[in-house]
C-alpha cells in the first residue's frame, strides 16, 4: 500500500489522505480517498461533510459552469494557485461496505473531491492552472484572504 499523504495538511478543513492500493487478480487495482470537510481560518465557508470513504471513484457529470478558486497542497509546498473546476459534479464510488453510492457535490465539496480525484490520476493542482499569475506565494495567498 501505498499512502499519499499530498492533502491531509494542505487542506488543513478537509481531505486525505489520498491513498492506493492493490487488492487482488480480479481487481487489481483499488484506489480510494477519504473524503472530510471542516471550515478553518484558511475556509471559514467550508461546508461541513463527515469522512467518507470514497473508493474506485468515477466522475458521472461535471457542470459545465466553471468557477477558479484558491487550492494548495502539500505536493507543491508554499504556493497556492487559482484552479479552474466545475461548480457542480456527479460521481459514483464504492463506500466502506462495497455498496455503490451515487452523490452530488457542490461548489467548495466538488472542488476539494476533484482535487482528491486528480491525485488518484497523479496530477496536482498545478497541472490545471490556466496562467501562472494565477500562483502565489502561501504568505501572498495569507494576505489575500486576509483582505490586506
Ligand atoms: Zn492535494
Amino acid at each position: 500500500m501505498h499512502w499519499c499523504k499530498v492533502c491531509c495538511c494542505s487542506w488543513p478543513l478537509c481531505c486525505g489522505p489520498s491513498a492506493e492500493q492493490c487488492s487482488g487478480k480480479k481487481n487489481p487495482h483499488t484506489i480510494f480517498f477519504i473524503l472530510s470537510i471542516r471550515p478553518t481560518a484558511r475556509y471559514p465557508n467550508a461546508p461541513e461533510l463527515d469522512p467518507v470513504a470514497v473508493i474506485n471513484p468515477e466522475i458521472l457529470w461535471a457542470s459545465g459552469m466553471i468557477e477558479k478558486d484558491w487550492e494548495g497542497c502539500l505536493s507543491v509546498p508554499g504556493i497556492r494557485g487559482r484552479v479552474p473546476r466545475p461548480t457542480a459534479i456527479r460521481v459514483r464510488y464504492l463506500d466502506l461496505d462495497g455498496r455503490q453510492v451515487e452523490r452530488d457535490f457542490s461548489v467548495f465539496a466538488a472542488r476539494v473531491f476533484l482535487h482528491e480525484y486528480n491525485h488518484l490520476e497523479g496530477k496536482a493542482w498545478l497541472d490545471h492552472v490556466e496562467d501562472n499569475r494565477d500562483i502565489v506565494s502561501e504568505r501572498e495567498y495569507l494576505r489575500l484572504i486576509a483582505g490586506c
